[in-house]
C-alpha cells in the first residue's frame, strides 16, 4: 500500500490517438498508464504498468470518469487553461480505477475468509 501511495503521482497520459475501447469498440478519449504494484503467489512484490482508457460509453456512470468527460465535453480538448483542472480530475480518475482493482482483491479476500469460516 505504501508503494502505491509513494508512485500516486507518476501517471502517464495520452489525449492523442488513444485505442479502441476493449469493451465496447468504440473510441476513447484518454489513455492513462499508472504504476501498479502486487503481491505474487510466493509473497513477492511485483511492480508493473498498468492502462486504463476513459470511455464515454462505457465510463460515464463512473462518478469520478463522469466529471472528467464532462470536461472533455464543455471544453472540447485539453488547453493551458484547463490543464490543471484536467491534472486533477485525471488523477481522482485514476484512483478510481486503481481503488476498483483493490476492491476486487478484498473481495477475494473476504471471499477466502468466508469459506473459511472466518467472517
Ligand atoms: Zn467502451
Amino acid at each position: 500500500m505504501t508503494r502505491e501511495e509513494q508512485d500516486e503521482e507518476s501517471i502517464l497520459f495520452k489525449v492523442e490517438e488513444t485505442p479502441l475501447c476493449a469493451r465496447c469498440g468504440e473510441g476513447t478519449l484518454v489513455l492513462a498508464q499508472y504504476r501498479h504494484s502486487w503481491m505474487n503467489g510466493r509473497g513477492e512484490d511485483v511492480a508493473g504498468l498498468k492502462e486504463a482508457v476513459l470511455c464515454p460509453s462505457c465510463d460515464h456512470k463512473e462518478p469520478a470518469a463522469a466529471e472528467l468527460l464532462a470536461l472533455f465535453v464543455a471544453d472540447g480538448q485539453v488547453m493551458p487553461e484547463n490543464v490543471a483542472t484536467f491534472g486533477g480530475l485525471l488523477a481522482a480518475w485514476v484512483e478510481s480505477v486503481r481503488h476498483r482493482t483493490v476492491d476486487e482483491a478484498l473481495l477475494a479476500n473476504e471471499y477466502e475468509q468466508w469459506q473459511r469460516g472466518d467472517l
